[in-house]
């Protein structure tokens, strides 16, 4: 049995926004695999749902006529790695959405939830962080749109006004244009079991595959929501494509991180990871990209 006081069914965006300002104590419910877990554990016994579930509207993945990839915020997991949009032009995205936990969540998941809920765990988190991802907010007044590093505030935290909900995700053209990445989630178990570390990196080459003409770096769990690693970029953007660069890349991240040590690992042990992830994972986007090391 769920402990829930009262659920709400929207039937627009705008019905949904209506509710959570009449209603302030409300949670939205997306696919429910936080909620209802949270629900049932009497974290979040006797609730208030407003459930945005069966707002077709939001769910999807289209490319808008100036390029940018619109992904709506109730688009499961499953629906973005089959995408033709996601695996032509963004393949890291389908590829990191699929290591969430195992096929059910992955058909139930949105990417709405795992970016609302403000976990640094959250596996589309780091590559969206990656790609200078947006984030559409819809409320009673109209849509906001804020940088994804921006969107996330603190741990489990993000910048959701009162009567606001999410509608979409968008990527512009020229932060995927040209870049190839790759997502490496380190974690205890192979499935069903949540990021000890999770690292994207991509890049754009030179037309001679011969320099990095822009790098770029984002984690979970190193610190307490996705973050980029500036220190890192910077050490490869402009420099050749060499073994040194990537090791240069690598070693700069750990200016950049702050993990803490959690049941999962240690602070040590996770700035391992930080170091050597970044290493495989930018040697692997150049691979991608046509590079050679
Ligand atoms: C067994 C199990 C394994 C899991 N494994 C992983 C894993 O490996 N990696 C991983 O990243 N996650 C994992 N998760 C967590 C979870 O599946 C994801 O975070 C998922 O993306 C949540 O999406 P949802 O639609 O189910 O969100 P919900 O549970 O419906 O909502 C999550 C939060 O976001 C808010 N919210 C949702 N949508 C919106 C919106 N559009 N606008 C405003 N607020 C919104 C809700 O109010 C709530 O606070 C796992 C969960 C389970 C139960």
């Amino acid at each position: 049995m769920y402990d829930i006081k009262a659920l709400y069914e929207a039937e627009s965006v705008q019905h949904a926004c209506a509710l959570l300002l009449a209603h302030p104590e409300a949670k939205v419910l997306a696919g429910g695999s936080d909620v209802l877990i949270q629900i049932r554990e009497g974290k979040l016994a006797g609730a208030t749902l407003v459930s945005i579930y069966g707002l077709d509207e939001l769910r999807g993945v289209a490319m808008e006529a100036d390029g940018t990839i619109r992904i709506g915020a109730l688009t499961s997991f499953s629906h973005i790695t089959r995408s033709s949009v996601i695996q032509e032009h963004i393949a890291v995205l389908g590829e990191a959405v699929d290591m969430v936990g195992g096929p059910q969540i992955r058909n139930i998941g949105t990417i709405g939830g795992n970016t609302c809920n403000g976990v640094t765990s959250a596996d589309s988190g780091s590559t969206l962080v990656a790609y200078d991802a947006v984030v559409e907010l819809t409320g009673a007044e109209g849509v906001r749109r804020v940088p994804i590093r921006d969107f996330y505030i603190k741990a489990g935290k993000v910048d959701l006004r009162p009567g606001e909900i999410e509608t979409a995700i968008l990527i512009p053209k020229e932060c995927y244009e040209g870049y190839k990445g790759h997502y490496i989630k380190y974690a205890m178990r192979n499935a069903m079991d949540i990021a000890t570390c999770g690292c994207s990196a991509n890049v754009k080459l030179s037309g001679d595959k011969k320099t990095i003409l822009s790098a770029r770096l984002a984690y979970g769990v190193a610190g307490p929501v996705p973050m980029r690693a500036p220190s890192a970029e910077a050490a490869a953007n402009g420099r050749p494509v060499c073994a040194e660069t990537v090791d240069a890349f690598a070693k700069a991240a750990l200016q950049d991180v702050n993990p803490r040590t959690s049941w999962r690992a240690t602070k040590e042990f996770r700035l391992h990871l930080v170091e050597e992830l970044a290493r495989r994972a930018l040697a692997e986007a150049v691979r991608k990209s046509g590079g050679e090391l």
